[in-house]
């Protein structure tokens, strides 16, 4: 990873949400069409073809080797599961993770759904990741560090009896998928790279039910929860502002189409969370 941060103008920010906006709505295309019996190369070719459509480019295709648009992670997977002929079952958990390039720059998110039915451990532990994604956020603000972003993020985590990935950590975004900084999911108030504004980043808790210990399998890009136990990833691209987060990536189009379908998806309080 490139140690240079970029400091982004008003101009280049209105791109990368561009490209966010269209990875929230590919991220909706999907959602239609996450149910029981969904195979996840089908969502994965169904992905690429609307990105394509609207005249950007996969993201993750190609780069490091990757072989598909998204990365579909299920139950135990943490991250960087590879789209194939798995279906998905009831009780599943899938976190789908997407990048677009468009006008020469990157967007890129990632929500987790619940397949048909879930338990109740899995509603909570969904739940608690997007809050840790939104105590995040609300860290990325100029003068900030990314050890803030960090520690409300591990913080909200452990205090709710999870495991915060440590291996993998969201990153700098913008004529690259992965620039600098590094941002951790854990960390310390005060310390890391200071945040200013134009700062375009991706943060992106990953955060396991049980241990933070995780595994790669032998495909090369799995990785799993070392216990087993069920994984939840949540990603906004976001720019950092003076006095607030600009969140330039949305769960909104996926939200509305889970609402149409009668899916369960997590719905934060706000006020709670403000
Ligand atoms: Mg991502
Ligand atoms: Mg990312």
């Amino acid at each position: 990873m490139a140690k240079t941060v970029n400091y982004r103008s008003d101009a280049e920010i209105a791109l990368v949400r561009e490209s966010s906006l269209l990875v929230g709505r590919t991220l909706a295309e999907v959602a239609k069409h996450m149910r029981p019996g969904s195979v996840t190369g089908e969502l994965d070719r169904l992905a690429e073809t609307f990105i394509r459509d609207h005249g950007a480019l996969p993201g993750f295709k190609g780069l490091y080797g990757c072989p598909s648009t998204l990365l579909i992670s299920v139950n135990e997977e943490v991250v960087h599961g590879l789209p194939g002929t798995r279906e998905l079952r009831e009780g599943d958990v899938a976190s789908v993770d997407c990048g677009v390039l468009m006008n020469g720059f990157y967007g890129d998110s990632a929500y987790t759904f619940a397949i048909g039915e879930v338990d109740e451990a899995v509603k909570r532990l969904l739940r608690i990741t997007q809050e840790c994604l939104r105590l995040g956020i609300a860290q990325a603000v100029d003068g900030r560090r990314t050890g803030d972003i960090g520690y409300a993020i591990q913080n909200h985590a452990e205090r709710n009896g999870y495991g915060v990935v440590r291996e993998l950590v969201g990153h700098g975004v913008g004529e690259k998928l992965h620039e600098a900084p590094e941002v951790p999911n854990y960390g310390r108030r005060g310390h890391g790279t200071q945040l200013r504004t134009g700062m375009v980043i991706a943060i992106e808790p990953m955060i396991n039910m049980g241990t933070k210990e995780v595994s790669q399998l032998d495909d090369g890009w799995t990785v799993v929860s070392h216990d087993r136990k069920p994984s939840a990833h949540f990603e906004h691209t976001v720019a950092v502002r003076h006095g607030h987060a600009e969140v330039l990536s949305t769960f909104s189009h996926i939200e509305d189409v889970l609402k149409k379908k009668n899916d369960w998806y997590v719905e934060l309080d706000e006020e709670v969370m403000n």
